[in-house]
């Protein structure tokens, strides 16, 4: 076993632990982030002024307390960051220094999941795959949006209770072809039960996609947006406002699903990150 002492990590029997950081007003919740995780990021501020922070070149909305003198916000690091020292940018109030720390992005093996499945579902033909390019430009339009003001109701929830059968992050191979690794978890869940918003959002997509069958991505502002896959019935519409809890559909297996079974996913800040690392960090927003 390799044991590394990196700067922010502490190595306790041989299992790495990576521990918070505070500064100057301002706590991280760990100095190193893994490919894949969620960070988060809380800022004492004076009450008068709202903080700053970039990540990753990008400009990460906070969510105040009612005095707004705590500021929370997550920072996503993508399944496939480059792995490195990077900084992020923190000003305690727009116009006031800023502050630079460092956070370790550090590589993860997820590991490898092989599946069979029909030829047509894997071999498309030109229609099929024009039909799947027009569709993931339609998704990935919506991670490369300005982020929204957080409209977060405490800490974000489970969309339906159920076993984790497919882990994030996986490098698939389809048929003895690698493919994209695995951008969610899936939820073993029957056909037909609720599957419901994780938070307060709005939903800004509602489709039938080949890969994803009947699918809702919804935006819960400060760069979190979950995604529901594989639906039976869809309950809600594009624009509509939803509350933490709420139905916003039914579990199925439309789209390429081998079985009724929910496929959830959360990108942070536009990244692929694990959404059950956004419900366990989230808890803090409350803290
Ligand atoms: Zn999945």
């Amino acid at each position: 076993m390799v044991l590394l002492v990196a700067a922010g990590m502490l190595v306790q029997g041989g299992k790495q632990r990576a521990h918070a950081l505070e500064e100057g007003g301002v706590f991280l919740s760990s100095a190193a982030l893994s490919q894949g995780e969620v960070g988060l990021v809380r800022v004492r501020a004076d009450g008068r002024k709202a903080p700053s922070v970039v990540w990753l070149e990008k400009e990460i909305p906070l969510s105040p307390n009612a005095q707004k003198t705590r500021w929370v916000g997550f920072l996503g690091v993508d399944l496939r960051e480059k792995p490195g020292i990077r900084k992020i940018l923190v000003r305690r109030s727009r116009d006031g220094p800023q502050r630079e720390l460092a956070i370790r992005i550090v590589p993860k093996d997820y590991g490898v999941r092989r599946l069979t499945l029909p030829k047509a579902m894997v071999d498309l033909d030109a229609k099929t795959l024009e039909r799947v390019r027009s569709e993931s430009k339609i998704v990935n339009r919506l991670w490369g949006e300005p982020p929204l003001p957080p409209s977060w109701d405490g800490a974000f929830i489970m969309p339906l209770e159920g076993e984790v059968v497919g882990p994030f992050g996986r490098r698939s191979i389809i048929n003895e072809q690698p493919r994209s690794p695995h951008s969610g978890v899936d939820l073993r869940a029957r056909k037909g039960t609720p599957v419901r918003a994780i938070n307060r959002g709005r939903v800004e997509l509602t489709a039938d996609h080949f890969f994803s069958g009947l699918s809702v991505v919804i935006n819960h502002g400060g760069g979190v947006q979950s995604m529901y896959f594989h639906l039976e019935k869809i309950a809600v519409e594009e624009g509509d406002l939803v509350e933490k809890g709420q139905v916003i559909g039914y579990v199925g297996s439309t789209g390429r699903a081998t079985g009724p079974h929910l496929h959830f996913g959360v990108r942070v800040n536009g990244s692929r990150v694990d959404p059950l690392g956004l419900i366990s960090m989230s808890q803090a927003i409350l803290e």
